[in-house]
């Protein structure tokens, strides 16, 4: 089923508020458990409210697709996501058919037992959707790299020789990375001033968020296959919103010679959503103009995704305040390109990896995605509502990350990933 425009003039007996990120031709997946019983489930979102895939499956609502008994109980949506994108994509077509408004009627599985199937999000606890195996973060946002490479090194030779020819990444750690909602802790670490003489051991005094998105792996590969940038689209089930939380003081202690670690590893958080390459379809756009990259970077037709980013910073005692606007196209390497370099060696994929896009700054000042950027290493600082100035992320601060696609009106987002910051232990 194509995501033209034919589909998105399609509308839904559910009630969906103006402006939902959840619309008809979204039907993002997340894990879900109900207030009265921990046992984890499947769900849909559509509009402000889950769809329970349980209970449509108890209603036989899926026979036709041969599913095990208490398929949908499950706690992460691997299983789900190993089925293969042609059931996948066929059980994501049955929903919204169902959800039309033309379909409406007391026939209709879905809207008959509505009561029992529609659950109110507000009421519903969200888990981490994916168990991720591994997790790789990529680095490649020109724009981003460009400011860090000024700051940290040599505003002349701000990108290293390499970063024009391939996309820059590294190996990060799954274990710590946590849904929205989970409270971060200030982590401590060893750093050293540029003028003293030793390190020293502290909480980091330069917490940051760094404004990401991640793709989600659908498809297990072999060691020594490798994908190529025309058929990667295939191999990605999903993306989501994601916030590579950062210690500043701590990484530039560290990261020489072999890259970040410890500055990274304390928490990544991820939202509850995954929205499927499917319903990104209709947004796609073209890739930033590149210099002539090696044949197998090489990639035709629309590769990037236009979805607008954005970053508030809720202090505890006021109103949350925008720090940051930015967008997935403007990353410099697409995310076909990356799994293309990320396989090219025969490094295999499974399903649940999650490989992050680096931080996605714009050109401007406040499409950066850090504070490290937006307030340029702490030399300007941001008024928040309360009046209070943040150069980096304090202690009992919210960060709240936004993401949505829009074209001609219609709308399908990501819903968000929010953290509360909690002082060192
Ligand atoms: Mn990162």
């Amino acid at each position: 089923m194509k995501q033209n425009e034919e589909i998105f003039s399609w509308e839904s007996w559910v009630t969906i508020p103006t402006n939902s990120d959840f619309s008809l031709q979204n039907l993002p997946y997340c894990i879900f458990s109900t207030p009265n019983n921990e046992v984890k489930k499947i769900g849909v979102g559509i509009g402000e409210y889950v769809i329970d895939l349980n209970q449509m499956q108890q209603l036989n609502a899926f026979d036709t697709f041969n599913l095990s008994e208490n398929f949908f109980l499950k706690d992460y949506l691997n299983d789900f996501i190993g089925l293969g994108k042609q059931i996948t994509n066929a059980i994501r077509e049955k929903i919204m058919i169902a959800l039309k408004k033309e379909n409406g009627t007391e026939n209709n599985i879905l809207f008959h037992h509505q009561k029992s199937i529609l659950l109110p999000q507000k009421n519903l606890k969200f888990h981490l959707p994916v168990k991720i195996g591994d997790y790789t973060d990529f680095y490649s946002s020109r724009e981003h790299a460009t400011n860090v490479g000024t700051m940290f090194r040599d505003p002349n030779n701000a990108l290293l020789p390499n970063w024009l020819h391939l996309p820059v990444a590294y190996h990060g750690r799954a274990s710590s990375i946590v849904v929205s909602g989970t409270d971060i802790i200030r982590p401590y670490g060893q750093t050293k001033a540029a003028d003293a003489e030793k390190p020293s051991f502290h909480a980091t005094k330069l917490l940051d968020f760094e404004l990401e998105m991640g793709f989600i792996i659908g498809k297990n590969t072999k060691l020594g296959e490798n994908i190529t940038t025309a058929e990667a689209e295939n191999h990605i089930f999903g993306m989501v919103l994601f916030n590579d939380w950062s210690a500043r003081d701590i990484q530039a202690w560290e990261y020489v010679p072999l890259g970040p670690f410890l500055a990274k590893n304390f928490a990544s958080a991820m939202s509850p959503w995954v929205v499927v390459m499917e319903a990104l379809e209709y947004f796609k756009v073209e890739t930033p103009a590149q210099s002539e990259v090696l044949d197998y970077l090489k990639f035709e037709g629309k590769k990037s995704f236009d979805i607008q980013l954005e970053v508030f910073i809720k202090p505890q005692n006021s109103e949350e305040k925008l720090v940051c606007k930015s967008n997935h196209k403007y990353l410099y390497w697409n995310i076909s390109q990356q799994l293309a370099h990320h396989t090219i060696n025969g490094c295999n994929m499974n399903i649940g990896d999650l490989c992050a896009s680096g931080t996605i700054s714009g050109s401007t000042p406040d499409s950066f995605g850090s504070m490290l950027e937006l307030t340029w290493r702490g030399s300007k600082p941001i008024l928040m509502h309360d009046n209070t100035e943040r150069k980096f992320i304090n202690d009992f601060d919210t960060v709240i990350m936004r993401g949505f696609c829009e074209k001609n009106g219609h709308r399908v987002g990501f819903g968000e990933v929010n953290n509360f910051v909690l002082p060192a232990k």
